[in-house]
């Protein structure tokens, strides 16, 4: 059984599942009906699963082991249809997970809002930690320091909820999911990549609709390369020169851009895929065309594409967001040397749901 605290069901693998399922003197299928309720029939509480015996139910309430589906406390709607959740944990904690239909809004949106109902493909952006401990200067979780690390279920427990809140149907509906919300997931491995497995084998996500974006953390990319199942990786990059770069993203410190760009050029990518370089460009900071010709440099070799996101201003951060002109003529230079470059079309600004804007206490 995994070493957290367990505050349900919710978390646990089918192996631990299974081991519950003997320890309670049941049949070892009893595992498999527990999983399928809890995964992919995303079913609140046990009481509700009536394959169970009565008395079993009974035993593992007893225990505390509902099923821990977590409690969306608030959540705000955007004018393009973006939705910020806050979500409860157990122990009173909230972390911020966000709901974009139509995607992000990137490469393939056609550039129309989406209503309520009025969607074909989503994407949902989940938390892996209570706040943050990298302190990206352009973000506003950094100014919340970390709290502490997500469990498992409480990373495959925010899906879960705004899969139930959306009432999503998975067999027809297509949704992907990005971990880019509060906390750096790399930092939070074990349980990140258990979250991981869960949602593919649980609730059955593709493992090519998952995309895990990290700040650099080298060690970790190395050993996530090796992963049986993992989603796409995403760097945020951010800068072109370690000079501006450890100015903006500390981490920069521990890990510069050669050991950066070593580990990215060492990943082992799979057929056709590419990684993503996210660059918040941040305004007579790090958006001059000389620092486009420096990410030329830097990704040359790489099979990858560029994300470009203008800052999303947000009250403590201390960079401006740059016109769109300059925007448009970074992403030229990247263009016109052979690398895919996309403007990412911010979601949700008015409601903080927008990229490096998630912090709990606004709003
Ligand atoms: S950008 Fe990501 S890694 Fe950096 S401080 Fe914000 S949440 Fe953490």
């Amino acid at each position: 059984m995994a070493k957290e605290q367990q505050h349900g069901l919710l978390g646990l693998d089918f192996q631990e599942l299974s081991q519950l399922v003997l320890k309670h003197g049941q049949p070892e299928y009893r595992a498999r009906q527990l999983f399928d309720a809890i995964y992919p029939q995303r079913v609140a509480s046990l009481d509700s699963i009536s394959t169970l015996p009565k008395e079993f139910r009974a035993a593992l309430l007893e225990e505390g082991l509902d099923i821990g589906q977590l409690r969306i406390e608030k959540s705000f709607q955007s004018t393009d249809g973006t939705i910020r959740y806050l979500i409860a944990t157990a122990d009173g904690e909230t972390v911020e997970t966000v709901w974009m239909p139509e995607g992000d809004g990137g490469e393939s949106g056609d550039g129309t809002e989406a209503g309520e109902n009025d969607w074909n493909r989503a994407t949902i952006c989940v938390s892996s930690q209570v706040g943050c401990a990298v302190n990206c200067q352009f973000c506003l979780t950094a100014l919340l320091g970390v709290k502490r690390n997500l469990t498992a279920g409480e990373i495959v427990g925010q899906v879960l909820a705004v899969l139930s809140d959306r009432q999503v149907d998975m067999e027809r509906q297509r949704v992907n999911i990005v971990f880019m919300g509060m906390g750096e997931p790399f930092l939070n491995y074990p349980h990140f990549i258990k979250a991981v497995r869960l949602l593919a084998e649980g609730v059955r996500f593709p493992e090519s609709r998952m995309t895990v974006s990290t700040s650099g953390i080298v060690p970790r990319i190395h050993e996530f390369g090796e992963e049986p199942v993992r989603p796409k990786l995403a760097i945020s990059l951010n800068a072109s020169n370690d000079q501006v770069r450890e100015r903006i993203m500390p981490i920069n410190r521990k890990w510069p851009l050669a050991t950066l760009m070593q580990a990215a050029r060492e990943f082992p990518l799979r057929n056709r895929e590419r990684i993503t370089f996210e660059y918040v460009l941040l305004d007579g900071v790090n958006d001059d065309p000389a620092h486009a010709r420096e990410v030329v440099e830097l990704v040359r070799g790489i099979r990858c594409k560029v994300n470009l996101i203008a800052l999303n201003p947000g009250p403590g951060i201390a960079f401006g967001t740059p016109a769109e002109d300059r925007v448009k003529a970074f992403q030229q230079v990247l263009v016109q040397s052979g690398i895919p470059a996309f403007i990412r079309r911010p979601r949700g600004r008015d409601i903080y749901a927008a990229c490096g804007q998630l912090k709990r206490t606004v709003g």
